[in-house]
């Protein structure tokens, strides 16, 4: 179940500016933009340039325009120095989904120290009301550091600056992805 596009899905409007911080193939993009387009704006980031051209292709091949999204072959972690400083304060959601692309290098993965940087980040340029999703993987390798860390700074956030909501299956055996969900005030 897709539960960080469920609760972005009521809240995102034609004319919001959104960010995808792990492209991959582009699911969450092309949900990104099916909600703030016409009017809005896509910005994505992804360090593996097949997932750039994965999510343009698809997109493009769902009819939207060029002009209306910018990829950048980039780190999330950069988020500050790539999207035009004027959107600080203004992005009405931002989306991470980490570890790995499934079916692609598995060394090519998110890494806490960079994931932890650019939620920081993230959540500094959401507007007031904006939602920070991030899907994180314990199960896989370096995910379990992830989830703890990514715990650990969700517990010490400010909660009259910032709502945190953790979504976990809990009858599942094994360590199943975790939805944070991040709602700045
Ligand atoms: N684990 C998910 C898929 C995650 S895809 C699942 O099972 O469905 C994660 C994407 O993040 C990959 O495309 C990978 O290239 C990208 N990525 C890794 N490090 C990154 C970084 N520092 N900045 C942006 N994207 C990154």
């Amino acid at each position: 179940m897709r539960w960080a596009q469920l609760l972005l899905e009521d809240r995102l409007r034609p004319g919001d500016v959104a960010v995808d911080a792990t492209l991959g193939n582009g699911h969450d993009a092309l949900f990104l933009c099916g909600r703030i387009l016409p009017g809005g704006h896509l910005y994505g980031f992804d360090v593996q340039s097949a997932a750039l051209s994965n999510t343009a292709c698809r997109l493009v091949s769902s009819g939207v325009k060029e002009s209306d999204f910018t990829l950048f072959h980039a780190g999330h972690e950069c988020m500050a120095e790539k999207l035009p400083a004027a959107l600080r304060g203004s992005l009405a959601a931002v989306m991470f989904n980490l570890g790995y692309l499934p079916g692609s290098d598995k060394q090519c993965i998110t890494r806490t120290e960079t994931t932890m940087q650019a939620a920081a980040t993230a959540l500094e340029w959401l507007k007031p009301g904006g939602l920070l999703t991030v899907v994180v993987y314990p199960g896989h390798e370096g995910g379990a550091e992830e989830a703890r860390q990514l715990a650990l700074w969700a517990a010490k956030l400010d909660a009259r600056a910032c709502e945190v909501q953790h979504l976990r299956p809990v009858n599942r055996a094994a360590a199943p992805p975790e939805c944070w969900v991040f709602w700045k005030r």
